[in-house]
């Protein structure tokens, strides 16, 4: 039923709704409000606390203009034991509002309470007047916030909301119930058509808290729903991919054999294992989906390198992708240094390879010769061929690189297979969560990391306490340590983030005379990097100044201290790998927050995180706690992944129920499960590309 048969909706309020993804009856239904206010009981003034969005009631005490930074009306309101009073603040006003508040004028105000200088305020609050007796009716329902988009006011998605609701209540056919009664009681969960009522007209009765914290069944229910629809979609996905054919790369041992022998360490247990399970997957004729789950430092190149050779020997191609050029120069140079002396010389291919260069190396990536190719996005580039792509190995980080995983497996779809895919990341979400979330994906972690590593101790420190920082990376150099000093930037721009290096390098080493200082950042051509690298990693540069560049792709057992400047700045995850990068060896390291005061409180419990835990696992769990998902996977901006109203972090306990309910929908109700998948993801799967 489309959403134009309903009054008030034109052609220009159609379309601002299509902008909302409201095109239909059912989808306005399901557009649900954002949160809601309470203008159902007045809150005495004595107890109001800040951030409270309230009415309140009152009589005026007094009223002037005041000429602070800006003028502004004042209204005093006090209560009416006088015991009491807040302040209401109008920057804009008009002298017939300074006629109409005068003393002794009672008022119903609704707006948010702030802490203001003197006392409790309200800035540009609603209100009426009203006098002892005779205050004007209150509201029965609690008032619904919706999402909106410009043009549209909420009292249209009140009015539109209520005749969607009128008809939903006339024609119960208008939502079809998809989930079997059975269900819905064993999980005691309200029928669909009155959870979406509760949730668009809340009663009084409900504690807003319940709706604020997402718990109320009608929202349990809805959540609950999505995730059933959203573990059928991965359920086909995983079907469908067990019909795609994928080269068998039986792999004779030859090059994996020598690589082991090579290497100056044992794989730990760990790793052994996950080498197993992907040594087993590239054996199937089907493409192997599989996430390699890991600390910073855990070693997953060597895993990497192993699953690459096992391509080589089967006579096919593998290539290997970073988010970043420095990761994948990074990745060439330990590719070479295990694979040169079998005789492998692997291909690198950035974007800043142009014209002639690029056009060579691409046709080498097509040709017979080339066997390992290393680099970033740029090779997934249109006119990028593989001569017989059997592996392709993502190396993600902390990012999440859905619609890279998607174009790949284009490129072996020329061939009529699909090449096998591993993705490695060092932001380690919870299996349960990841089985929500990339349930079509396997999952491999390793668990430990190399023996001798020394965990690293963290401690904030404000900007103001610079110098005494300064003189800990001189104490420490004097003796034989070597440091990093991370630059950060809030600006994207990554011109101000190199500038700012710079600078800081050029103080760094006019206050540390006697100290080799050496810089990199991401606008520094190759030639000009590579020395500041060799250099630091050889012990010949006491201190190196980066930006977050450095979060990948250095290595060096003798750095033991790292300042970040402005961590406050930077996700959880990414400074828990920026802070990987000490600790490497086997002396006792050290990572100086260097904040700038004052933080918010979510970037002090961020800091905090940090400082109590070096576990990745540990700290992805709390990351994923304070932000959600999409925030910590990086999923939100792409759209990928979005939930509408389920939490997968913050719903974990339905997520076992959910996916029962999906294996026994697919089971006794198969006409269910397009209904569902329709309802819920619309074309959002697809993304998979299978
Ligand atoms: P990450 O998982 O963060 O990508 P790397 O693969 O870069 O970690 O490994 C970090 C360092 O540990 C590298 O210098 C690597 O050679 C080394 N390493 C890997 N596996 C082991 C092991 N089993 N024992 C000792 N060192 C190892
Ligand atoms: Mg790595």
């Amino acid at each position: 039923m489309p959403v134009d048969g309903l009054r008030g909706v034109g052609p220009k309020v159609a379309e601002r709704l299509a902008k909302v993804g409201v095109a239909s009856i059912q989808d306005l239904l399901f557009h649900l409000p954002l949160r809601y206010q309470d203008r159902t009981r007045v809150v005495p003034i004595a107890e109001l606390q800040p951030g409270d969005e309230v009415l309140v009631e009152g009589r005026i005490r007094d009223t002037g203009i005041g000429y602070g930074r800006r003028r502004s009306l004042k209204v005093w309101l006090s209560d009416p034991s006088e015991q009491a009073g807040i302040l209401l603040r109008f920057f804009h006003f008009s002298s017939n509002q300074v006629a109409a508040l005068r003393p002794g004028t009672g008022l119903r105000c609704f707006g948010e309470v702030r802490r203001g200088y003197q006392s409790l305020e309200m800035v540009h609050p609603e209100y009426q007047p009203c006098g002892p007796e005779d205050g004007p009716d209150m509201e029965d329902v609690l008032t619904p916030i919706y999402p909106t988009t410009e043009g549209l006011q909420q009292s249209s998605w009140l009015a539109l909301t209520d005749q969607a609701l009128a008809l939903l209540d006339q024609d119960h056919a208008l939502l079809a119930e998809w989930l079997p009664p059975d269900v819905l009681t064993r999980h005691q969960l309200p029928p669909l058509a009155a959870a979406l009522r509760l949730l668009h007209r809340p009663p009084t009765s409900i504690p807003l808290i319940e709706l604020r914290d997402r718990q109320h069944p009608a929202f349990r229910r809805l959540a609950f729903e999505e995730l059933v629809a959203h573990q059928l979609g991965l359920r086909r996905l995983r079907r469908n991919q067990k019909r795609i054919q994928a080269p068998v790369l039986s792999g004779d041992q030859s090059l994996r054999a020598r690589l082991l022998e090579s290497l100056p360490f044992e794989l730990t247990a760990a790793q052994r294992r996950v080498a197993d399970e992907i040594a087993a997957d590239l054996q199937r004729p089907h493409p192997m989906l599989r996430l390699l789950q890991g600390d910073v430092g855990s070693g997953k190149t060597v895993i990497a390198a192993l699953a690459a050779l096992q391509a080589v020997e089967s006579g096919l191609q593998v290539a290997l992708m970073a988010p970043t050029e420095l990761l994948s120069e990074q990745h060439l140079r330990s590719l070479r240094g295990w694979l040169g002396p079998l005789g492998l010389e692997p291909l690198w291919l950035v974007g800043r390879h142009k014209g002639r260069e690029r056009a060579e190396l691409v046709a080498r990536i097509a040709g017979d010769d080339v066997q390992v190719v290393v680099g970033t996005h740029a090779l997934f580039q249109e006119d990028v061929r593989f001569r017989d792509l059997g592996l392709a190995i993502v190396d993600e980080q902390h990012r999440f690189g859905v619609h890279q995983r998607m174009k790949l497996r284009e490129k072996g779809a020329l061939a009529k297979t699909v090449p096998h895919q591993l993705i490695m990341t060092a932001t380690p979400i919870p299996r349960s969560l990841a089985m929500t979330l990339y349930a079509d994906l396997d999952l491999s972690v390793i668990d430990e990391l190399p023996p001798g590593r020394t965990p690293v101790t963290t401690v904030a420190v404000p900007d103001s306490r610079r110098e005494e920082v300064i003189h800990r990376v001189r104490d420490a150099c004097a003796n034989g340590r070597q440091a990093y000093w991370v630059c950060t930037l809030i600006e994207e721009s990554d011109a101000l983030q190199c500038q700012a290096a710079e600078d800081t390098a050029k103080a760094l080493a006019e206050s540390l005379p006697g100290l080799r200082v050496g810089l990199i950042h991401g606008r520094l051509k190759a030639a000009e990097r590579e020395p500041q690298m060799v250099g630091f990693a050889q012990g010949e540069l006491d201190l190196l100044v980066a930006t977050t560049v450095i979060e990948v792709g250095v290595d060096v057992p003798n750095a033991s201290l790292m300042i970040i400047e402005n961590p406050e700045r930077l996700g959880l995850a990414q400074l828990h790998q920026l802070r990987g990068r000490v600790g490497r060896g086997a002396v006792k390291s050290h990572c100086v927050l260097l904040y700038h005061a004052p933080l918010s409180r979510q970037a002090r419990e961020r800091l905090a995180i940090l400082r109590e835990s070096t576990d990745g696992f540990e700290i992805a769990r709390r990351d994923l706690k304070m932000r959600g998902p999409g925030e910590v996977l990086g999923t939100k901006q792409t759209g990928d992944m979005q939930f509408r109203i389920a939490d997968p972090a913050g719903d974990e306990t339905l997520l076992p129920a959910a996916q029962q309910t999906a294996d026994m929908i697919l089971d006794r109700h198969p006409d269910h499960v397009q209904p569902l998948m329709e309802r819920w993801l619309g074309g959002r799967l697809e993304y998979g590309g299978v």
